[in-house]
């Protein structure tokens, strides 16, 4: 079933061009679902007005039957964004880190979660370590887990592997299997075909504000083909 119902969903940011048009879309609960595009797509935006971060200009979006506008605190609660840029508070300690997210959520201390979290993400060990110690990987894994600290059904990524290098992109896919394997709606945003098709269940190409086609990876995969 839909945990996400999109509907003619637009945004134009002044008086520029519409950066969405009309987008309509539906995410089932459990699927990767990786939102394809160039630069400037739209991608961005999409994610950033689910997660609350930009207002719509038109249309409505629902997580979990809240709609986002009427009922956001029951559907925040149900969502955690991983956001493009490492932002982390330098001389914090991981572990303080993902309490401190939680604590924003409204969620109450669960030492027991957090510790489950951070074994999953092969952060435990690092639970005392300062952001600045770490890794571009492990800062990665640490904005995973802030992301998941309230326990949310959908995390959004937004471009979880721009700019790293490939041995980092694998591992990044590889932590995304697993959570998706522990039951977590993942959607990402990428430009890359090759990390689409890697990772997703279904593909949506987005385009100048458009939302092109949305299709189950293999369907899609078999039409890029019969073009060649
Ligand atoms: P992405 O990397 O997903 O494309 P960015 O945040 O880098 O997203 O921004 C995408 C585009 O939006 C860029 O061309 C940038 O110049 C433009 N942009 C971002 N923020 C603003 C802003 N506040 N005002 C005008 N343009 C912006
Ligand atoms: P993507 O994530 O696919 O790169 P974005 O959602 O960042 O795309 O951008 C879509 C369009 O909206 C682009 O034309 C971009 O320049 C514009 N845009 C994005 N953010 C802003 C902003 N804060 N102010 C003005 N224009 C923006």
């Amino acid at each position: 079933s839909a945990i996400i119902e999109i509907d003619h969903l637009s945004k134009r940011y002044g008086s520029g061009t519409a950066a969405l048009n009309g987008v309509s879309l539906k995410i089932n609960e459990g699927e990767i679902l990786a939102l394809l595009g160039p630069n400037g797509a739209g991608k961005t935006t999409m994610i950033s007005i689910i997660c609350g971060l930009v207002t719509p200009t038109g249309g409505t979006v629902r997580v979990g039957g809240h709609d986002i506008r009427t009922d956001w605190r029951a559907a925040r609660k149900l969502i955690g964004l991983v956001p493009q840029e490492i932002a982390l508070e330098p001389f914090e300690k991981v572990i303080d880190c993902v309490r401190f997210t939680r604590g924003l959520y409204g969620a109450g201390p669960d030492e027991a979660y957090i510790e489950k979290l951070l074994r999953s993400l092969a952060l435990w060990d690092k639970r005392d370590a300062r952001t600045r110690e770490l890794s571009g990987g492990m800062k990665r894994r640490v904005l995973i887990a802030k992301a998941l600290s309230h326990r949310p059904k959908v995390l959004f990524l937004d471009e979880p592997t721009a700019g790293v290098d490939v041995a980092l992109r694998r591992e990044m896919w590889s932590v995304v299997r697993d959570l998706s394997a522990d039951g977590v709606t993942i959607i990402l945003t990428t430009h890359y075909l090759e990390e689409a098709e890697d990772m997703a269940d279904r593909i949506g190409v987005i385009n100048r504000g458009e939302l092109l086609l949305v299709k189950p990876k293999a369907e899609l995969m078999g039409e890029f083909g019969k073009k060649h």
